[in-house]
């Protein structure tokens, strides 16, 4: 199958090709040339040309909490059956919103690699998972009352991510703070828990908001440090040093502190979940942290820090995976398109230490996005999504 658009935006943060062609064989993209040529080349395959449009990598979305049901105004409802079937529907949707990978940041037990797992059987498909099971925490810590796996001291921590690496989970969360500045794991455990990490060859990303946790974080020396919310120029310098990746997920404070908002009067209202109601009371925090994000992204990111794209948004019917929405808040803060489409795509693929996604280049896996206009010079292009395809097929074609 041949793909051709009006330009192709490789995803490494510096190539457009004009006039280029995608040859894709099986899963993999083959080749990359003029139309002609693999017309010529390849006269019976058939060719696929979408007018005014852009080719890019499919999208990576860092920060998902696959299955998140607590928000679903019929939450009580739900057990384990419901709770699969609602992480299937909404991963589905994904697709639609150019997501071909995501990285499951705690979740259910066992819900995310079993999801894999129904994907390899071939009953579902799905965005490419790489789950992280239960998150930890401290006990009574973030996520506690969540998906959280209380876990106390070195050793506790160190036996809860054998079992964890046992099961199928690919990255290891810890929970470092919760809207205060009182840290949770003490040093030793966040040591702990990175060496456990590290010596068995897995990566480990941490929640941390506030300070002194990002410090702990970054000493530490977690791979990603999620939403660091507070992180100072020196601390984000201190990150680009260690080669540790910031994902600050400006999408889920901006966009949730937007929806609590809409929300405050209406608090008798049905409609309104229990998550909502929550982040209502914390709603300080949220005011605060979008303030924060719009004033220092563009000094951060001058750092050279490493950023990827991620979303978290977990409020009830809150967009799925906004992937663009991240990408147009960072390109409105200061960083170019094309390298917020890097951090999207290749930087993402870097992360998680896939080298055949995040760009289009000979020899890696077919996952691309189609879209209409031209996202180097307006990100919103990302969001009109034409078609999607995960390993060489098509998974959404808009009607
Ligand atoms: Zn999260």
């Amino acid at each position: 199958m041949i793909l051709k658009a009006d330009r192709i935006v490789t995803g490494d943060g510096l190539t457009v090709l004009d006039n280029g062609a995608v040859y894709i064989a099986g899963e993999k993209i083959t080749e990359i040339d003029e139309l002609a040529t693999l017309k010529a080349k390849y006269p019976d395959s058939p060719v696929k040309e979408y007018k005014g449009a852009s080719i890019m990598p499919g999208l990576i979305d860092m920060h998902v909490h696959v299955g998140y049901w607590r928000s679903q105004i019929d939450a009580p409802t739900y057990n384990d059956y419901k709770i699969a079937y609602f992480a299937a529907d909404y991963l589905k949707k994904a697709f639609s919103k150019g997501v071909t990978t995501i990285r499951d940041l705690g979740s259910p037990k066992n819900l995310s690699v079993s999801i894999n797992s129904a994907v390899k059987s071939g009953f579902l498909e799905v965005p490419r998972i790489l789950p992280a099971d239960a998150p930890l925490c401290f006990t009574g810590g973030h996520s506690h009352m969540g998906n959280g796996w209380e876990v106390n001291g070195p050793w506790e921590i160190r036996a809860a991510i054998r079992d964890l690496i046992k099961r199928g989970a690919q990255w290891i969360k810890l929970m470092e703070s919760h809207r205060s500045d009182t840290p949770e794991f003490t040093q030793e455990e966040l040591d702990a828990a990175v060496d456990e990490c590290h010596r068995v060859n897995k990566k480990t990303m941490v929640h941390a908001g506030t300070q002194p946790a990002i410090q702990m974080c970054i000493d530490a020396g977690f791979d990603t440090i999620e939403h660091a919310t507070d992180l100072t120029a020196d601390q984000a310098g201190q990150m680009a040093e260690k080669g540790i990746v910031w994902v600050p997920t400006i999408v889920a404070y901006t966009q949730t502190y937007k929806h609590i908002m809409n929300n405050l009067n209406n608090l008798n209202n049905e409609g309104i979940d229990a998550v909502t109601r929550r982040f209502i009371d914390q709603r300080a925090y949220f005011e605060k942290a979008a303030a924060t994000y719009k004033e220092n992204f563009r000094k951060l990111y001058e750092t050279g820090v490493k950023i990827v794209t991620g979303t978290d948004l977990v409020y009830y019917k809150a967009p799925v995976t906004p992937v663009a929405s991240e990408m147009k808040y960072m390109v409105e803060y200061g960083m170019p398109a094309i390298e917020a489409i890097r951090s999207a795509t290749k930087t993402s693929a870097e992360t998680l230490r896939i080298d055949d996604i995040g760009e289009i280049a000979v020899g890696n896996i077919a996952d691309i996005l189609i879209v209409t206009g031209n996202p180097v010079q307006d990100i919103d292009a990302v969001e009109n999504v034409a078609e999607v395809y995960q390993s060489g097929k098509s998974v959404y074609r808009a009607c």
